[in-house]
């Protein structure tokens, strides 16, 4: 029984190396950690948008000792503008996250979604064979399932959506709203990280649809899908790893002596969901409040360029660094600046050793599907204290992180000071037992959980 994955990211990109040799490279993310390893096991196909040059049509992968193939579909300038920037990230990504404000639903971008959406289907079709199992991935292919469903009525098909599902009021607002619930009703199985964005779910489609649902199952069109909470895992023993290895501890210590403070850490893609702005103004008000801490503490912030075609992100960037600029201007004294400001990703071991210098780690988004960076630190920390958003999905699975509301500055400075006064002792036992419920589910478990659910379906 082969596996057919679906996803808007490639596993793997092509990199030309000095001789004009073609390198395929994997990229970075969860996904690719989980599904790679399930894929080389059983075989088959990945499907997704060939982003990077080259255009190679299809490849066998891994490279030297090929397991599965990839098949990289090639999306026309007009088709990345309008389905991806367009439909994906400029409606769907802000509803989900509930900016209303900032969603624009545009019949055009819509009609691209519907287009490519349908591209991704066909070339599932086509490499599928029987008995395969076929897994879509996330809000850019929500219309897939059943665009498969209706070629192939047997197969079994599973979905997982990435982001938050919002409550149904919300959701209502999508013009499209019947058409991407049908959409994922296709599947057998859909995945979410949360109960709460399960019962969003399911509620909208009783409300949108006038659909059945009993326990976790929908009854659509003579079908049923159950609808489950797996949150994603981290790979907790590459993380533990990777920050007790000698170089990351020593660059670690290189990021301490540099800085001779206490370190708050920030990390995140430069997104208006992170809280970037809330977390820098309850700094300022930290600071404000607590003179004694000027000099003795640094707020790092990384943040990761993203989606910088889109507007709004460029919008926020300069008001970040705007505010970065203010705070810095009116705190900084004696060669010490409050705000260290990043303005790029950094590889993996650079991240961990950042992780493992600081004292305190803000993970404060105004909404999040899940949040992995928060898991990452868990696994990667000493002794640091993890600030969480109660609005991040993974907030259910870390109830002994210091839990704020990133709306409320005050809180979240009082938080602050909370997290840098914690004993030595409790700080250990905190992030000890958050470590353990991390071991208890991560990234393989994830994967091979979801897809023997999805053969058992
Ligand atoms: N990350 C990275 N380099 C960076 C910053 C982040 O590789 O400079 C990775 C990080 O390790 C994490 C992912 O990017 O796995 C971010 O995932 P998360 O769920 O926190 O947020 P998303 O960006 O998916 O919204």
């Amino acid at each position: 029984m082969g596996l057919i994955v679906v996803s808007n990211r490639e596993p793997y990109a092509p990199k030309r190396g000095e001789a004009g040799q073609l390198a395929w490279v994997p990229s970075i993310g969860g996904l690719t950690a989980a599904l790679d390893p399930a894929l080389q096991r059983s075989g088959g196909t990945w499907i997704a948008w060939g982003e990077e040059r080259p255009e190679v049509g299809e490849v066998d992968l891994p490279q030297g000792a090929p397991r599965y193939r990839l098949k990289r579909l090639r999306l026309s300038e007009a088709e990345v503008r309008d389905f991806y920037y367009g439909f994906a990230n400029r409606a769907l990504w802000p509803m989900s996250h509930y900016f209303i404000g900032r969603a624009t639903y545009q019949t055009s971008t819509w009609r691209t979604y519907v287009n490519v959406n349908r591209r991704f289907a066909q070339a599932a079709v086509e490499s599928f064979r029987t008995g395969d199992l076929i897994w879509v991935h996330d809000y850019q292919l929500a219309l897939v399932p059943r665009l498969i469903r209706e070629a192939l009525p047997d197969a079994r098909i599973g979905f997982f959506w990435h982001i938050p599902w919002p409550s149904t009021e919300v959701f209502r607002t999508l013009p499209w709203d019947r058409e991407l619930l049908e959409g994922l009703l296709g599947a057998d199985l859909i995945g979410m990280h949360t109960d709460e964005y399960v019962a969003h779910f399911l509620s909208a489609c009783r409300r949108v649809l006038g659909a059945e649902t009993e326990g976790n199952t929908v009854r659509w069109q003579g079908r049923e899908s159950r609808v489950v909470a797996r949150p994603i895992g981290i790979e907790v023993e590459t993380y533990e790893a990777l920050a007790a290895n000698p170089e990351v501890e020593e660059a670690a210590d290189r990021i301490r002596r540099t800085l001779q403070t206490q370190i708050l850490l920030g990390v995140d893609r430069l997104d208006y969901t992170k809280g970037i702005p809330e977390r820098l103004e309850a700094f300022d008000a930290f600071l404000d409040r607590h003179p004694e801490a000027r000099r003795r503490v640094t707020l790092l912030q990384i943040a990761v360029p993203s989606r910088e075609r889109v507007e709004s992100y460029r919008q926020l960037r300069a008001q970040v660094e705007g505010l970065v600029g203010r705070i810095n201007g009116k705190h900084t004294r004696d060669g010490w600046s409050p705000v260290q400001y990043i303005y790029r990703g950094v590889p993996r071991e650079e991240l961990v050793a950042h992780y493992r210098a600081a004292d305190v780690m803000l993970v404060t988004p105004l909404r999040d599907g899940l949040n992995l960076v928060a898991k990452e630190f868990v696994a990667s920390s000493r002794d640091g204290v993890l600030i969480l958003s109660r609005f991040a999905g993974a907030a259910d699975e870390l109830p002994e992180a210091l839990q704020v509301n990133p709306y409320n500055v005050d809180g979240l400075a009082e938080a602050l000071l909370e997290a840098l006064r914690m004993p030595l002792d409790e700080k250990k036992a905190r992030l000890q037992r958050l470590r353990e419920r991390l071991r208890q589910s991560d990234l393989h478990a994830w994967a091979e959980g979801f897809l023997r659910e999805l053969a058992g379906t």
